[in-house]
């Protein structure tokens, strides 16, 4: 007899794992300077995990005790079908939590669709509200289009909307004043994000544009009155939490330099080609693809093969801002 499923997924440091961040797409219409290079190779069709195999996925995890579902990539709403996937995954018994990240360029059309099938919030991705500047960190969006995106979900009524900024020393560091008044004064949150070493990357030096989120609070405290959220539950995951004073919005810092969240972290990863990513900044993983694409034998092996990676979740990332990244994968290819 095989051993019955646990009902929760717990690692070897006793963390519940109850998040799953899930990429839907290695493409991307942007080419984020931080994120991508700018001639990408994508992934062949073959190698893509299919709706069905993604919602396969969704299932187990669900199944085993995850309660928060996002959806992300490369950039989710360039895959056809998302709607429908999303509205198969929102019905799933026992998720609390759908979310999806994306770079806003589609969410003009895609919004209302969206939070009908089930979306609850969404982060956007904005880097600049100046039109050249926006251009250029993203090498080819279209602002305009970014804020559309941002009216129509605001339109569509989220439970919330957040921002997502990547900060670089030098080229947006001088906007986080107005990303926030942005932000305030439409009602959403925002997060700043310490960049990454995730991929090689020529477009700029990654330790020169490195600012830290001690930094940028200082900053924010010259302009607006910041109120710590406590957060014991650490449900908020690796952000630092504060209300903007007199209004709802909150900031989020998100430091995975200056401030080690390891020890809270309640998530994993699988990518679009079914690598179950276990640590964003370690490379062990699991491949549920050939799992999925097996002949079924045991119609729970994909769920023991689940529960079993836990075990080797590391402790820790591992990746420094300094010299070469450790990691060779690109945020896109890991669902950010
Ligand atoms: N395309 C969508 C978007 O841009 O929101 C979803 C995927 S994207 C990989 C998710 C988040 O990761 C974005 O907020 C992006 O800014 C961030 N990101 C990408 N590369 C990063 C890096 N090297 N370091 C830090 N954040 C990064
Ligand atoms: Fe695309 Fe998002 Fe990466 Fe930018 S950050 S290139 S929008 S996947």
């Amino acid at each position: 007899m095989p051993a019955p499923l646990p009902e929760e997924l717990v690692d070897a440091f006793g963390r519940h794992i109850r998040y799953l961040r899930l990429s839907v797409t290695d493409r991307c219409d942007f080419r984020c300077v931080y994120c991508m290079a700018e001639e990408m190779t994508f992934l062949p069709r073959r190698e893509v995990l299919s709706l069905e195999e993604l919602e396969r996925v969704a299932t187990a995890f669900v199944d085993l005790g995850v309660r928060k579902l996002r959806l992300t990539g490369g950039e989710p709403l360039v895959r056809r079908g998302i709607v429908d996937l999303a509205r198969r995954l929102g019905r799933l018994p026992g998720l609390d939590e759908l979310v999806l990240t994306t770079n806003g360029s589609r969410l003009a059309e895609l919004a209302a669709p969206l939070r009908d099938a089930g979306v609850r919030r969404l982060n956007i991705s904005i880097d600049s509200l100046q039109p050249d500047r926006f251009r250029a960190l993203t090498r080819t969006g279209d602002l305009g289009r970014v804020l559309a995106g941002i009216e129509a979900a605001r339109a569509a009524g989220f439970d919330r909307i957040r921002l997502n900024t990547v900060v670089l020393r030098g080229r947006n560091d001088d906007e986080v004043i107005d990303l926030v008044t942005f932000a305030r004064d439409r009602g959403l949150d925002i997060a700043f994000i310490e960049e990454m070493p995730l991929g090689h990357i020529d477009e700029h030096s990654r330790a020169e544009a490195f600012i830290s989120s001690a930094d940028l609070r200082e900053r924010l405290a010259d302009h607006f009155r910041l109120e710590a959220l406590g957060d014991p539950t650490g449900a908020a995951g690796p952000a630092r939490r504060f209300r903007i004073a007199g209004s709802d919005s909150r900031i989020g810092f998100i430091s995975p330099h200056s401030n080690n969240f390891c020890h809270l972290c309640n998530r994993v990863r699988v990518t679009v080609e079914g690598r179950l990513l276990l640590c964003l900044g370690n490379e062990h993983s699991l491949d549920l693809r050939e799992l999925l694409r097996r002949p079924q034998g045991d119609p729970l092996a994909l769920h023991r093969a689940i529960a079993g990676a836990m075990a080797r979740k590391p402790e820790r990332h591992h990746f420094s801002h300094e010299g070469e990244p450790e990691i060779v994968r690109f945020m896109s290819t890991t669902g950010g």
